[in-house]
């Protein structure tokens, strides 16, 4: 019988981040050896877009080996991050819907709004938001949501600039909002992805959550470099440790790992055509 694993998809990690960038080789092979096949590095605003591309191209390679195996297979996204909103220019559009286009580009994101860090003002924010979503209908690649403490406003700009019958697809990431929240995400095809905040003890309301969604729309995700899972908590969170997101899942669904991961992956597949 054979036992081996089935692969994990960590689908939102920062590799070009500090902490990361300068170990990224190493990086690449710890999560290889950890079972991950794949990653999608996520790009945030117009100075790191081009790095999250340029990554996902080359740094495979330059860990060496076979990608999905010795490393995993990497792939980029595209967008402008809420928090910095306030810097994008007209001129930044007709360059991301370039960079959009690339085939190793399997999504657009992260766009979406921050109520709760407010680094850009929020009427930047909900500008930059509806010509993302405007990019990604006309692209039509998913896009990866950012929402904090404005998720019923992303819910309600989705309905106004896509409408309920030509919605994007996509995935609210790093979820930690309300029940309500994700059953009206859902209702619109998305996924949710979570992190390592549902393993943290002091998070009982993600756990709640997600374990209420439906394992067939749920998405693993380290966010690395920030949100280390338990028992990694205060290290540099890396895609290595995206297991124990899964693994927390598998337990709060009473389902085997190993199906855990067939199903996280296989929707990670689905939703970026990877
Ligand atoms: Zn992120």
């Amino acid at each position: 019988m054979t036992t081996e694993r089935e692969g994990l998809c960590d689908s939102h990690a920062h590799l070009y981040f500090p902490k990361l960038v300068e170990q990224v080789s190493d990086v690449l092979r710890r999560a290889a050896q950890a079972g991950v096949t794949s990653i999608v590095n996520i790009g945030t605003r117009p100075s790191t877009n081009p790095v999250a591309i340029e990554q996902a191209r080359s740094a495979a390679a330059t860990a060496g080996g076979t990608p999905g195996v010795d490393v995993p297979q990497l792939y980029a996204t595209v967008g402008f991050h809420p928090h910095e909103a306030a810097e994008i220019v007209d001129e930044d559009w007709p360059v991301i819907e370039r960079q959009a286009a690339e085939p190793i580009v399997v999504g657009l994101g992260e766009f979406g709004l921050d109520y709760h860090y407010e680094h850009s003002p929020r009427d930047a924010q909900r500008r930059v938001l509806r010509r993302g979503i405007e990019l990604a209908l006309r692209i039509g690649k998913p896009m990866v949501i950012h929402s904090r403490k404005a998720g019923l406003e992303v819910i309600e700009t989705l309905d106004e600039v896509a409408g309920r019958d030509r919605m994007p697809r996509g995935v609210f990431h790093c979820f930690t909002d309300t029940w309500e929240l994700a059953e009206a995400a859902l209702e619109r095809g998305f996924y949710i992805g979570i992190t390592g905040i549902v393993t943290f003890p002091n998070a009982p309301e993600v756990a709640e959550v997600a374990a209420r969604i439906p394992m067939d729309r749920l998405l693993v995700e380290t966010d690395a470099p920030f949100c280390a899972p338990v028992p990694m908590r205060g290290k540099t969170n890396e895609p290595s440790f995206v297991g124990y997101v899964c693994d927390r899942l598998a337990a709060l669904h009473g389902i085997d790992p190993q199906v855990a991961r067939r199903q996280t992956t296989a929707n990670a597949r689905r939703l970026f055509g990877i």
